[in-house]
């Protein structure tokens, strides 16, 4: 390197250390028993596991680690190429018919990762001239596909559909065509969209609404299929992404919708053209997935309960835990150093959770977040929450700073 660029990096990497934004890598390994699942070994120490997206357990579901091997030994471990070319082995028709099933839906179509069918599909849909209309509080993945679509751009602020009606009445009239996107369950939040409001006004302008479920996948809904099933308004929802990568206990992404739609984006979505499949031992843990999904009922039911106990301890202790309404709940701390402070407090009394900071999420907004998986037991979850209460109240976090607006509309961008 010359030396500009020796002296960029270390200004560039010094800023983010010093603005306690510096991330880094840290393995975290599962414990070798299975009884031992809701644990896992970061750095030398034994955490109670409240930051993975697991939410139901299925990443180590036996049901999903058989289909796995049995499929590495039958077709191999690699993808091959991508699924236009010689990538889409026989369990991919499989898999998209159970997705599309699980949906009531026409079809699917799956993607190397929720990311890729994010960024594929609104490139493939929009471009110049088109409108998006998006919540203030999705997704990188969702910023990141309506930036490469260079289409117009308009955020709604966060679950405002008094807003998104403004914005659809003062520029829908201009653009071609107009795209609305929110998330169902938002990840940082543990809130849910409006989704019954969007769909009257989506079908009032006539736009397209694409919903991304990622965490509402496997978790809500009479058997998993998310929050427009759960809501009833699944058919209204014309692009519905969901992710394998969580409760799913595997990896990818889909879309489900109409044939129509789905054979553009085959033909446009560059993430899925461009990109190796999925290979083919998660392709088949996937659908295993799908069915173990679908009969997880206790799980779900067993998650709820889980999450409605922990919120209300820890907001009945004056911890702020904003809008969250499912198994991801934040607790706010605001500042960076502070968010910090706490999530290390909690790892040196076992338990392991994620401080997020500026850029995942507004400016002056950290905040710890909880998720709850369905492998925790109510006595693991009211244990942990008394360490919070406890850690909390020890470093002044009940104080002034957490009873900052659960709201956070109009901060900054992701
Ligand atoms: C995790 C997530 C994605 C990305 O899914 P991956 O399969 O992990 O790439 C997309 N959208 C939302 C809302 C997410 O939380």
């Amino acid at each position: 390197m010359n030396s500009s660029w020796e002296a960029w990096l270390q200004e560039e990497l010094t800023r983010l250390s010093a603005a306690g934004l510096e991330r880094s890598l840290t393995t975290v390994a599962p414990l070798p028993d299975p009884a031992d699942a809701a644990w896992c070994m970061l750095g030398g120490a034994r955490l109670l596991n409240l930051f993975s997206n697991d939410y139901l357990g299925l990443s180590r579901d036996r049901r999903l680690a058989e289909a796995a091997a049995n499929a590495a030994h039958t077709y191999g471990c690699g993808g091959s190429a991508s699924r236009l070319v010689c990538g889409n082995h026989p369990l991919y028709p499989a898999l998209e018919e159970a997705l599309a099933a699980h949906h009531q839906a026409e079809a699917a179509l799956v993607f190397p990762s929720g990311y890729a069918a994010n960024v594929g599909t609104i490139t493939a849909l929009v471009g110049r001239g088109d409108l998006v209309l998006s919540d203030r509080l999705n997704h990188a993945s969702i910023i990141d596909g309506i930036r490469l679509s260079q289409a117009e751009h308009r955020r709604f602020r966060h679950g405002d559909v008094d807003h998104l009606a403004t914005l659809l009445r003062a520029e829908s009239g201009r653009s071609r065509r107009v795209l609305i996107v929110t998330e169902s369950v938002f990840s940082m939040d543990g809130d849910q969209a409006p989704l019954l409001e969007i769909v009257a006004l989506k079908e009032r302008y006539g736009a397209l609404l694409l919903v991304d479920e990622a965490h509402a996948g496997g978790v809500l809904g009479a058997a998993g299929e998310g929050l427009t099933h759960a809501l009833g308004c699944h058919g209204a929802v014309d692009l519905h992404i969901g992710t394998l990568s969580k409760a799913f206990g595997s990896v990818g992404g889909y879309v489900v919708g109409n044939r129509q739609l789905l054979r553009l984006l085959l033909n446009r979505a560059r993430p899925l053209i461009f990109s190796t499949a999925v290979p083919p031992p998660s392709v088949a843990a996937s659908l295993a997935a799908v069915s173990a999904v679908r009969a997880a009922h206790l799980q779900r039911h067993h998650l709820q309960q889980l999450a409605t106990l922990f919120r209300s301890r820890l907001k009945a202790s004056g911890l702020n835990t904003g809008t969250s309404a499912t198994q991801i709940v934040p607790v706010w701390v605001g500042d960076n150093g502070n968010t910090l402070a706490f999530a290390s407090a909690l790892r040196r009394r076992g338990i392991g959770a994620v401080a997020i900071r500026p850029p995942t999420v507004p400016p002056q907004t950290a905040r710890v977040r909880f998720s709850l998986t369905a492998l925790l037991t109510l006595e693991q979850v009211q244990w942990a929450a008394d360490q919070i209460i406890q850690v909390a109240h020890d470093l002044g976090l009940t104080g002034a700073q957490s009873t900052a607006k659960g709201r956070h509309g109009d901060a900054g961008k992701r």
